[in-house]
């Protein structure tokens, strides 16, 4: 059986250094906002050349609380994509804002630029990017949006952790931007818990959000906000250090996947993703190839002991929860569930087993 992911595998690499730092945490006596986060963030703001980084419970309360910090909430809409995972939409509800969906670019599946302008309105407070798949949205159009109605970015960076953010700094360092990524165990930084981080180079955003995570408190007992509990433990900091050493030669390791899947697959039936014009703008999260017999080509690679994922079988707008949005058509990202197919990809995957994944789609008509 070829697996969709090894997790153990991916953490068997590390486990010694995984279980000193673990030990160091045990032994310290201290596990909530000690050393371990301080260390991190440094690390983690660093390594997205960002000035701070702060670490939550996950990624969806990252989105949350920037929603929450940037004062954003009844009565305020958001731009979102209708293709995404429903947490990016949670985190809007969640903050009692209203979630304003806009279709994919049917090729690359991430937020169309040219169908933002049309729905900011009098409400919107922000644009909320994400960045599906490891790929970077196009965000030198969504910035000068973002600038020309006075609008906050909100990345939902939660599959693109070492994605090159921009090489026009004034695109990357936007002032009213903020990121969020997630260290759910399976995302390309993972943790072996829920974690999560908001990257910003926003000092009073930081300094909010530092309290909301914390009950809205700086001074323990005194609260400013109404916030949450929300904080990355010293356990998860201390494996996300290590991880974080790793995460540029992991992303190296998932892009030769990916070459090899772009470069061997070619059945007329099956659309590959788009390689990226600069490689540094994807980190390859997931490999999602759409085809309209979606179903029959994932009982077909099952019966060849492949294993494949849906990311997503139901937009978020066509969800049980969402009834509200129901009704709403959104043909794209409808049609996208139907058709997408996530194969094998990680950073411990065998090169061998994607020549054989590819053959094996080579083969099926
Ligand atoms: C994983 C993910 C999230 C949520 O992260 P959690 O840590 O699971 O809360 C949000 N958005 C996207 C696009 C994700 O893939």
């Amino acid at each position: 059986m070829i697996e969709f992911l090894n997790l153990k595998a991916v953490n068997q690499r590390y486990v010694n250094e995984i279980q000193s730092a673990v030990e160091r945490v045990l032994k310290s006596g201290w596990y909530l906002l000690g050393k371990e986060l301080e260390q991190f963030e440094r690390n983690f703001a660093d390594y997205c050349g960002f000035n701070h980084a702060v670490g939550v419970a996950s990624g969806l309360d990252a989105l949350i609380l920037i929603i929450r910090a940037y004062n954003i909430g009844p009565g305020d809409e958001i731009i979102v994509p209708s293709n995404t995972y429903i947490a990016s939409v949670i985190a809007v509800t969640a903050c009692q804002a209203t979630p304003v969906f806009i279709e994919p670019d049917p090729l690359t599946h991430l937020i169309d630029p040219d169908k933002i302008e049309e729905k900011i309105s009098e409400r919107t407070k922000a644009i909320m990017p994400v960045h599906l798949y490891g790929q970077i949205c196009e965000m030198g159009r969504i910035v000068s949006l973002a600038n020309k109605y006075n609008l906050k970015v909100i990345d939902d960076a939660a599959q693109a952790h070492g994605v090159m953010l921009d090489s026009n700094l004034e695109i990357k360092n936007f002032k009213n931007r903020a990121l969020a990524f997630s260290f759910y165990p399976s995302k390309n930084l993972g943790a072996m818990a829920d974690a999560g981080a908001v990257v910003t180079n926003d000092d009073e955003l930081v300094d909010k959000l530092k309290a909301l995570r914390n009950y809205g408190s700086h001074k323990r007992y005194f609260n400013k906000y109404l916030g949450a509990n929300s904080r990355m433990d010293e356990m998860q900091a201390s494996i996300l250090n290590i991880k974080l050493q790793h995460l540029e030669n992991d992303n190296l390791s998932r892009r030769d996947i990916a070459e090899i899947y772009l470069n061997t697959i070619e059945n007329q039936c099956v659309t590959l993703p788009p390689s990226p014009k600069n490689p540094n703008h994807h980190v390859w999260h997931l490999f999602v190839v759409t085809t309209p017999e979606r179903n029959k080509l994932r009982s077909y690679l099952e019966s060849q002991d492949i294993q494949t994922q849906i990311h997503y079988p139901v937009p978020p707008h066509k969800q049980n929860c969402y009834q509200i949005y129901n009704d709403i058509s959104l043909p794209i990202a409808e049609k996208l569930a139907n058709e997408v197919l996530s194969l094998p990809l990680s950073p411990v995957f065998a090169k061998n087993d994607a020549k054989k994944i590819a053959d094996a789609i080579n083969a099926w008509n």
